[in-house]
């Protein structure tokens, strides 16, 4: 029995995580649950899935739950704030983390399961930008198991020969092709794009997800995040990864190997693919996933990003050439500018203004320790909000 923690359980990835699991009650046990503040659907989750304890951020939503779940009977623990969800993920009778927590704000737990030795099942991509070689350096001594989440990273674990260490490259691979929707506005003109509003934004043509990767997927700075963390995991340099927009949405990444082979793996666009995956790993299970009808389909289209129209693209290839504490200030700085947007205090082409105008001030600096990248983290987020509060930028 593999013994299972949800953190980021009530979002999007959490919800299909759930969906896997209770496919496989002789297989999986869901022992922890966690979220922000969204204690109706925790509660929900809890009476279904029988967790031992369950954790939010915030202490009237935790309150809210207990009485709950003590009016119906549920025994249930619930505990509150980011030290209990950090012990949580360590936690003794916890097996294998799923890191679904959104933004920076997953980096604590995601650390504290890598360190205790965890399956890390990591689709919190913003903890590996903003502190990946810590991140995968914590998993090396702890002994812990990192498989990516993100439908991309797991498409090229899964074509990369078994029995790699995370961040060593493997031997023989020329290039890695990793492929991208291209978001809602692949086609838009960027005369159009100017007044997008958070709504055009978040209608991602092929995947549902939670606002803020919505947004990063329409800005085309989600593709950039997982260059970061595409570069992190398998060890490979900027300049050997290729970003091809797919539309379809079949082909979710691929390996080119020296002889030229090219491996890929396709599936139909749902995250319970890369989910079972890492929950079987090594073996096979089922997702619910229906069967892709390649007839059905009958077209799968490449084409190069259009980098004039998507500069976030650009922004993140720099910063991932730089290194350093780079990746948290671009990190910090872009969760700070969709905030401004999905809050209407920014516009979408200023997105990647304010993060490029954060990227200018920052002098890059060793990211060794977890001080200096939670400190360049702060640092990107003062400065991104004060930027923002300018009229200037927050009016583009
Ligand atoms: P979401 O917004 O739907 O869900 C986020 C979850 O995190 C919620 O359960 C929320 O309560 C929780 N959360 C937020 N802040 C928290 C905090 N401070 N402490 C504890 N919990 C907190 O987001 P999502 O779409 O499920 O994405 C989650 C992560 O997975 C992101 O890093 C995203 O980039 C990554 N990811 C998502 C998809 C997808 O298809 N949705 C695909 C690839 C990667
Ligand atoms: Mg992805």
């Amino acid at each position: 029995m593999m013994r299972v923690a949800v953190l980021g359980s009530t979002g999007s990835i959490g919800v299909s995580t759930l969906d896997v699991l209770a496919r496989h009650p002789e297989r999986f046990e869901v022992t922890a649950l966690a979220a922000a503040t969204n204690d109706g659907r925790l509660l929900e989750q809890c009476l279904r899935h029988r967790p031992r304890v369950a954790v939010l951020q915030s202490p009237e939503s935790a309150c809210r739950l207990d009485a709950a779940l003590r009016v119906a009977g549920s025994p249930v623990e619930v505990r509150c704030g980011a030290e209990a969800l950090a012990a949580c993920a360590a936690g003794a009778d916890v097996d294998a983390v799923m890191a679904a927590i959104v933004g920076a704000a997953g980096l604590p737990s995601t650390l504290a399961a890598a360190r205790a030795g965890k399956r890390v099942l990591l689709a919190n991509k913003e903890s590996l930008v903003l502190a990946g070689p810590l991140l995968i350096e914590s998993a090396r001594a702890g002994g812990a198991t990192l498989i990516p989440i993100d439908s991309e990273h797991n498409a090229i674990f899964q074509c990369l020969p078994a029995g790699l260490e995370t961040g060593r490259p493997a031997r023989g691979v020329r290039r890695i092709l990793l492929t991208a929707s291209g978001g809602p506005f692949l086609r838009t003109p960027l005369e159009r794009m100017v007044g997008v509003t958070p709504e055009e934004a978040c209608a991602h043509p092929r995947w549902s997800m939670g606002r803020k990767i919505s947004v990063d997927s329409a800005t085309l700075m989600n593709k950039g995040l997982e260059l970061i963390e595409a570069c992190l995991l398998f060890g490979m340099e900027p300049d050997r990864i290729e970003v091809v927009v797919h539309p379809q949405s079949i082909v979710h990444s691929l390996v080119e190997y020296v002889d030229g082979s090219i491996l890929a793996q396709l599936g139909n666009p749902d995250m319970r693919t890369p989910i079972a995956h890492a929950l079987g790993w090594p073996e096979r299970i089922a997702s619910g996933v229906q069967s892709l009808d390649l007839a059905a389909a009958a077209r799968l289209d490449f084409e190069a990003p259009d980098l004039a129209r998507f500069p976030a693209l650009r922004l993140a290839r720099s910063v991932a050439e730089a290194g350093g504490t780079a990746p948290a200030v671009l990190n910090a700085a872009n969760e700070v500018a969709v905030a401004g947007f999905l809050g209407g205090r920014l516009g979408f082409l200023g997105i990647p203004r304010l993060i490029e105008a954060v990227l200018a001030r920052h002098d890059n600096g060793s990211a060794d320790g977890l001080a200096a990248v939670l400190e360049a983290d702060r640092w990107a987020r003062e400065l991104a909000e004060a930027m923002l509060a300018e009229t200037a930028v927050a009016r583009t």
